[in-house]
């Protein structure tokens, strides 16, 4: 009897036109990482496709792919964006020459790329192996989940299938989507033993099915951490956001016993972005979702524990400890806490909307659904930084995008350098002082209603995806009279609680409070939460880093 056959290596794939070029890559590329690597070569996109489309039907995995920007046929840029289509987590490095260098980057806001380098890579010690090193690593941490195989089933026009699809995705679980009324979809529901009247169905990669099945479930079941491991910590982070990622990270770091709960996803709105391009640090910009699981591994790899799925409803003082609860009852105590629960999207009233949210009508979403719309026309409601950003990322598969704003012009809501973009492509057009009045259909959306706001004049148009990104609510009501919010929910903190003396109304100390700390002693806001924020990345990361520095000044008056 012959011995099972060892699995294939995961693969590095290496593209370039030049034959010396192509040969000196894959020698450093296989001087280094040979051993526990395939390292592959192709002399043009077409063929590197071709042997991708191969080694898929295989079910080998590939790690990295390496492609030169500029080639005849296929360039480097319309390779990798092919090549996301069927290896989604492999990390993408693009090789330019420095003449391509401003072309190259102007074009990364079409393919999620991770890394563009400059020829010559001399010597790879320093220029090539610390960027695959970082890659290889990255890969490792997403692509072995045990998510792997997970198939999802359900109806193109359900808000839970919608929803569910978006938790996995923002949660960097890999899945394969099937439809429940083509055969692949049906076959698969039989085979669980069930069918197309409860769903979502999900299969897990052990063949484990679920119907219908709440976040919880999932992350649970998909290997995502939903329990404490203690029950007393120095510092509960809520909200894993940019603000509560860069508080988890600094406090475990610090050498704080620190656990982040996130009800969803942890990104937070960052996560949602396609392109993040104002954040120190990324000249080429960023997605949020490589931000967040950057983030994410950062802050876990200094100790901190990031739990998922866990709803936190209740804040309670009890003596020096402060007691979060969750939906289930359950509760968690700690000597500080930081409040980082961002915002959300606000919901667009007009007849018919609720109707069908997830089914046409999204908050958000854009990169989850971009795939869908390939040949649409879709319209984006909203006027800021996020609704451009879905403009540009969604037309690059749509037919048309249509921004519907009420004001006059972009310029007092969105960067500048948004507009440029939108201004340049020749997909996107801005419809200015509309609103949409309503909204109709069958199973899914069909039509809009808009109206001009100086003439008072209704239209109806032809409208099978709507994608909303308007302003944005903190959802703090579950901190009840806690702490003490401003008359829009935001926490106020620090110099902004109301005061009639020295100290703020009603706080119990002889110190004035710290800057981002509460109306309750050693409890901190930070981000988009905290009244007043800028409502940027970068703010809400510095909020969570100063918050902690606050909570070891608290630790060490107690
Ligand atoms: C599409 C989009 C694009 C953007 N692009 C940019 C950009 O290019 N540049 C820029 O600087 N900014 C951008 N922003 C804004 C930026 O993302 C936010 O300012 C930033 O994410 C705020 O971080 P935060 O951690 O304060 O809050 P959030 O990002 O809102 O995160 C809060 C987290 O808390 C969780 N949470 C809330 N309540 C609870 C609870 N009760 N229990 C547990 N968890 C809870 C939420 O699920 C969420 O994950 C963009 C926003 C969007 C939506």
């Amino acid at each position: 009897m012959s011995a099972p056959k060892a699995p294939a290596k995961p693969a590095i794939l290496s593209v370039d036109d030049d034959p010396g070029v192509s040969r000196a890559v894959v020698r450093d590329l296989r001087k280094r990482y040979g051993e526990k690597y395939r390292i592959i070569r192709a002399e043009s996109g077409d063929q590197a496709l071709e042997t991708l489309r191969e080694m898929k039907l295989r079910g080998d995995a590939v790690a990295v792919i390496v492609a030169d920007y500029r080639m005849p046929g296929l360039s480097g840029i319309e390779f990798l964006e092919q090549a996301m289509d069927l290896y989604p987590v492999a990390r993408r490095v693009l090789l330019t020459a420095y003449a391509d260098t401003d072309a190259a980057i102007d074009a990364i806001n079409v393919v999620d790329l991770d890394h563009y380098l400059l020829k010559p890579w001399d010597p790879p010690e320093e220029k090539l192996y610390p960027v695959i090193d970082a890659l290889l690593d990255a890969w490792a941490s997403s692509s072995h989940h045990p998510a792997e195989e997970t198939k999802v089933i359900g109806h193109r026009w359900s808000e839970r299938s919608s929803d569910v699809r978006e938790f996995l995705a923002r949660n960097q679980l890999a899945y394969r989507w099937y439809m429940s009324d083509e055969p692949e979809g049906q076959r698969l529901l039989s085979a669980a033993g069930t069918d197309e009247l409860r769903l979502p169905v999900v299969i897990a990669s052990n063949g484990d099915v679920l119907v219908e099945p709440t976040d919880a479930e999932l992350a649970d079941k998909l290997g995502l951490s939903t329990t404490l491991s203690e029950d007393f910590y120095d510092l509960v982070v809520i909200g894993g956001g940019p603000a509560g990622l860069g508080a988890a990270l600094y406090g475990a770091s610090e050498g704080l016993r620190t656990v982040l709960i996130e009800r969803r996803a942890t990104g937070g709105q960052a996560g949602q972005s396609s392109r993040i391009e104002n954040y120190l640090g990324f000249p080429d910009g960023v997605s949020g979702a490589q931000l967040a699981d950057r983030a994410r591994r950062q802050a876990t790899k200094f100790g901190a524990e990031v739990i998922t799925a866990r709803d936190v409803t209740g804040l309670e003082i009890n003596g020096s400890a402060r007691t979060v609860r969750f939906d289930d009852g359950s509760s968690v105590d700690a000597h500080s806490v930081i409040l980082a629960t961002g915002v959300s999207y606000r919901q667009l009233s007009a007849p018919g909307l609720d109707t069908y949210t997830g089914r046409g009508v999204y908050y958000g979403s854009a990169v989850t659904e971009a795939a869908r719309c390939s040949e649409q026309d879709v319209y984006i409601v909203g006027g800021a930084n996020s609704a451009g950003q879905a403009a540009v990322y969604l037309s690059r598969g749509a037919r048309s995008v249509t921004i519907l704003i009420r004001g006059n012009s972009l310029e007092a809501s969105m960067s500048y350098y948004l507009i440029q973009q939108i201004e340049k492509n020749p997909k996107i057009t801005v419809r200015t002082c509309t609103e949409v009045v309503g909204a109709e259909g069958d199973d899914h959306l069909e039509r809009i209603t808009l109206r001009n706001r100086a003439t008072g004049e209704e239209d109806t148009v032809d409208a099978q995806w709507l994608f909303i990104f308007i302003g944005a609510a903190p959802l703090t009501d579950w901190l009840g009279d806690v702490v003490v919010r401003d008359g829009n929910g935001f926490v106020l903190a620090g110099p902004d609680l109301p005061s009639e003396g020295v100290t703020p109304d009603g706080w119990p100390l002889d110190r004035a409070p710290h800057h981002l700390e509460t109306s309750v002693p050693g409890v901190f806001v930070a981000g988009d939460v905290h009244a007043e924020s800028a409502k940027r990345v970068a703010s809400a990361v510095g909020e969570g880093a100063m918050a902690v520095m606050f909570v070891h000044r608290y630790l060490a008056q107690q």
